[in-house]
């Protein structure tokens, strides 16, 4: 019915593609949060870490769990431990980003109760996105918790608000002029220097002067960095497809779809496809604004996106039921390319494929 087949040897491509970027020592953390992009996430970690990445990092201690419970042996990092998985991360051997006093203190108690020294860490310093992160002010106060039996410090970090902006920017420049601080505190007073990173993978396009010692890449390794120029040099992983499931034949002025969203102004051939807002492709996506391809043509969705399917106008294109649909692929139709059609990013569109949608691995 529906597939999202995923093209495995693409990763590797997009591995090479990321290298080059750097320079040779510079360590890559691969990001496989949220299922790998919505991709499956097994596969896609297991490829990671056979290409050889420094790491694996997820938002969520679950989400680490799960990848130890695939056999991954490589270092996790957590970029968003929350209070109650801490137990967790200890449990299954997974590094914690810490960003708060309150998070620091609690996991070192937790060390404390469990008889763990050295624990590796990381800590995340907000420098101008306001998600999590450490305010720069906390710095002395990091670097003397840090120095504590209990810890060590591998990495500190930020994450820059708009990575992809066009340069110069400001806002940029102010976040990377307080990292440097950041930088400059920790490695003036930590015994055994962290190593630092900034940069997504639009960063790394982008700024790649600023790569320091790691860089966190997660959707360049799917083929998208933001911006075509940098696209181009990705190859997209993932390609989606579906199949008609009925074609009808519908006349000028009838309706189609919930709430009447749509009334043919000629007389139309409306085929349904098994996919709806339940399956990632949103609302957003209907009365046109999204389209799909069969046979190499384009076909606008009308009408609402229902919950588990939706109606695309095929008056011009010779089609059956059972035809190939593709929603998006590796070359003109890309994920990116589809996901503005609904005002969306490659991100959205690729994380939010639903459970129902069949993961075809091809290696
Ligand atoms: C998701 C995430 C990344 C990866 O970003 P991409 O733009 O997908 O490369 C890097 N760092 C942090 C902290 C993240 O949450």
């Amino acid at each position: 019915m529906n597939s999202l087949n995923l093209h495995l040897s693409h990763l590797n491509y997009n591995y090479s593609q990321i290298q080059k970027q750097l320079n040779s020592e510079t360590q890559i953390v691969a990001v496989v949060k949220a299922g790998a992009y919505g991709s499956a996430s097994e596969a896609v970690a297991k490829r990671l870490e056979a290409l050889g990445v420094d790491y694996l990092a997820v938002a969520y201690a679950e989400e680490g769990e799960v990848l130890r419970s695939y056999g991954i042996k490589i270092p996790i990092m957590v970029f968003y431990p929350q209070l109650d998985s801490l137990k967790t991360i200890i449990e299954k051997a997974l590094e914690p980003c810490l960003y708060s006093r309150s998070l620091l203190m609690a996991f070192k108690g937790l060390l404390k109760d469990t008889n763990k020294t050295k624990y590796p860490i990381h800590i995340k310093y907000n420098t101008g996105l306001y998600r999590v992160g450490f305010s720069p002010e906390d710095t002395d106060w990091v670097i003397s918790q840090a120095a504590s039996n209990q810890f060590n410090l591998k990495s500190v970090y930020s994450h820059l608000a708009a990575s992809e902006d066009q340069r110069p920017s400001q806002s940029c420049d102010q976040q990377i002029r307080l990292f440097e601080a950041i930088k400059k505190a920790h490695s003036a007073q930590n015994s055994l220097i962290p190593k630092f990173h900034l940069l997504n993978s639009s960063g790394v396009f982008n700024y790649p002067e600023l790569q320091y010692d790691m860089v966190r890449c997660g959707i360049a390794f799917h083929g998208f960095a933001n911006h075509p120029k940098w696209d181009a040099l990705l190859k997209p992983i993932a390609v989606l497809e579906s199949r008609i499931t009925q074609i009808h034949e519908v006349k000028k002025g009838s309706y189609v779809g919930y709430d009447h969203g749509w009334k043919a102004p000629v007389d139309s051939i409306i085929a349904t496809l098994p996919l709806g807002h339940a399956d990632g492709i949103g609302r957003h996506f209907g009365h046109h604004k999204g389209s799909v391809f069969i046979h190499g043509e384009e076909a606008p969705i009308v009408g609402n996106v229902c919950m588990d399917m939706l109606m695309i106008d095929v008056t011009n294109i010779k089609c059956k039921p059972q035809d190939t649909v593709c929603f998006f692929g590796t070359t003109y139709n890309t994920a990116a390319s589809f996901s503005k059609q609904g005002q969306s990013i490659s991100y959205e569109i690729l994380s939010g494929l639903g459970p129902r949608i069949k993961r075809v691995i091809n290696k």
